[in-house]
């Protein structure tokens, strides 16, 4: 695998093409030629179909459970094609959804029993980079939050005041002044910052192709180039084959709008990045970011960063327009105003690294539920299974799916199989053009707010109107 140079892909072959879209798949030291795809019918125990993190997790954790256990793997493109290989290489605690979407109330032991459950992720992937030799530059540094703004620092303080009301026994992180902030990363205009602990910085393609790479030494088949085109008790069909298997787990995440009967089940939203060039030592020393810290921002579009293992800043942000017609296109993956948005946050943010040339934009789709909540699923009746919606926390989020399932799927009365998310269905987004308005709208107005509140200090108001189709933080 080592010394793979990318420059030998022939120029629009699929590995070109796939390499063009992200940084981490560009620099990928491996071939990305394709598995063989499924060929003809075929049984197997458990089928799984996608190859993101949900998918690769579940199948790690079944067989590493049961080994005798038959688990194939579909995937439509190539294992990191989706997300799980283009991310911002944030694994982070954190609850992702909301306790009362979840049908707790205040000081429900679920919640701080959930939250300790996305801090123990991080923990569990570390331990199987370091039992499977997985390369992916994971560094546990932590994660430090900016404020530059009054309305931002209210913000970050109100997010802990929420986290004790709903009764978090252990908080997650601590609040920071501006000279403590400034301590860790020099930004101009810092009020002051939060540090939470339980953070890891990644690169997510050599993650996901090494734990596939690790599945695959455990017994797991996978099949890439291989597109389910019907999901059914029992079976699943592609072009060339079918699956027969007693339990079919769905973990296509945002791809999941693709597929009959599913389209509002989330709202696909893009979320895009820029890396600048490795940038050297004096800069980073200027910037005072030790290396594996995770550093965001409290903008209502917030930026997310991470100082990469090759010494670039990749930066990502939200903000690219819903399009009504093409929700899920590769023409989405890149787009001039977010670039533009993202170069001023950078150099902005981190004037040290002003004249840095940017090299790689690239970005994809995250699926966010109605109820901005995370679900996991099986029905042991029908032995169909799913697991997604974690609107940008799918990292660590996806770890937890992946063993919850392997325990739902063999029976096991782990504490997982009892968090919160587990049996949670969220309502469907609006029909559009209702979903396509409401996008837009939530893109438009948090934008404007964003302006609004840099230029006055003062917190936006028109933020409210969008409570209704807002994550709870907001
Ligand atoms: C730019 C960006 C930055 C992000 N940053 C972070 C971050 O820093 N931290 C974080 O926690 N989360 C982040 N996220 C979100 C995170 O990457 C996702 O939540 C997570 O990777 C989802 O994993 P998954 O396995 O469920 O889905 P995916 O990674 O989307 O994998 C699904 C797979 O299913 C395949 N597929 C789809 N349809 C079919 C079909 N019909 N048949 C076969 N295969 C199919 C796809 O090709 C894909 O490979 C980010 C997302 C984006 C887009």
């Amino acid at each position: 695998m080592a010394g793979f140079d990318a420059r030998s892909a022939d120029e629009g072959s699929p590995e070109a093409q796939h390499r063009a879209s992200s940084l981490w798949l560009a620099q990928f030291p491996g071939s990305l030629t394709p598995r063989p795809p499924l060929a003809g019918e075929r049984d197997c125990d458990v089928a799984i179909i996608g190859a993101g993190f949900t998918g690769l997790w579940t199948a790690y954790y079944l067989k590493l459970r049961q080994p005798d256990l038959r688990v194939v793997v579909l995937e439509r493109e190539i294992v990191g094609y989706g997300p799980s290989g283009r991310n911002g290489g944030w694994a982070i605690g954190g609850l992702s959804g909301s306790p009362s979407a979840y049908g707790c109330s205040p000081g429900d032991e679920r919640v701080a029993r959930a939250l300790r459950a996305t801090h123990d992720a991080i923990d569990q992937i570390a331990a199987v980079v370091a039992g499977e030799r997985i390369d992916c530059g994971f560094v546990k540094a932590g994660a430090l939050t900016l404020a530059t703004s009054a309305p931002q620092w209210q913000r970050l303080r109100a997010r802990d005041a929420a986290a004790e009301a709903v009764g978090h026994e252990t908080p997650d992180g601590r609040l920071l002044s501006g000279a403590e902030t400034a301590a860790m990363v020099d930004a101009p205009g810092l009020r002051g910052g939060r540090y939470t602990p339980h953070a890891a910085r990644i690169d997510p393609a050599r993650l996901a192709r090494g734990l596939a790479g690790a599945c695959e030494r455990h017994g797991v088949t996978i099949h890439e180039r291989t597109a389910a085109s019907a999901i059914e008790v029992g079976r699943v069909r592609t072009a060339t084959g079918a699956l027969r298997a007693d339990i079919v787990i769905r973990a296509t995440e945002a791809y999941t709008t693709q597929l009959r009967g599913k389209t509002l089940s989330y709202l696909p939203l893009y979320s895009l990045m820029i890396a600048t060039e490795p940038l050297g030592e004096r800069v980073w020393e200027a910037l005072r970011w030790r290396d594996g810290l995770l550093v965001d921002d409290r903008h209502h579009l917030f930026f997310y960063a991470q100082r990469t293992p090759d010494g670039r800043i990749a930066i990502g942000g939200r903000g690219a327009p819903y399009r009504l017609r093409s929700p899920i296109d590769p023409a989405n993956e890149r787009n001039a105003e977010v670039h533009a948005r993202l170069v001023a946050t950078l150099r902005q943010t981190f004037p040290a690294a002003a004249d840095a040339k940017i090299t790689h934009h690239w970005g994809g789709p995250l699926a966010a539920p109605r109820d901005w909540s995370m679900s996991v699923n099986f029905d042991r009746a029908s032995g169909l299974g799913a697991a997604g919606g974690y609107t940008g926390h799918g990292v660590a989020a996806a770890n937890i799916a992946g063993a919850t399932l392997a325990d739902l799927i063999l029976r096991r009365d782990s504490d997982l199989v009892t968090l919160p998310w587990v049996g949670h269905h969220s309502r469907r987004w609006e029909p559009e053009p209702l979903r396509f308005l409401a996008s837009r709208a939530i893109v438009g107005t948090l934008g404007s707010a964003d302006r609004r509140e840099d230029a006055t200090d003062r917190p936006a108001r028109r933020v409210r109107l969008l409570r209704p189709f807002l994550p709870p933080a907001h």
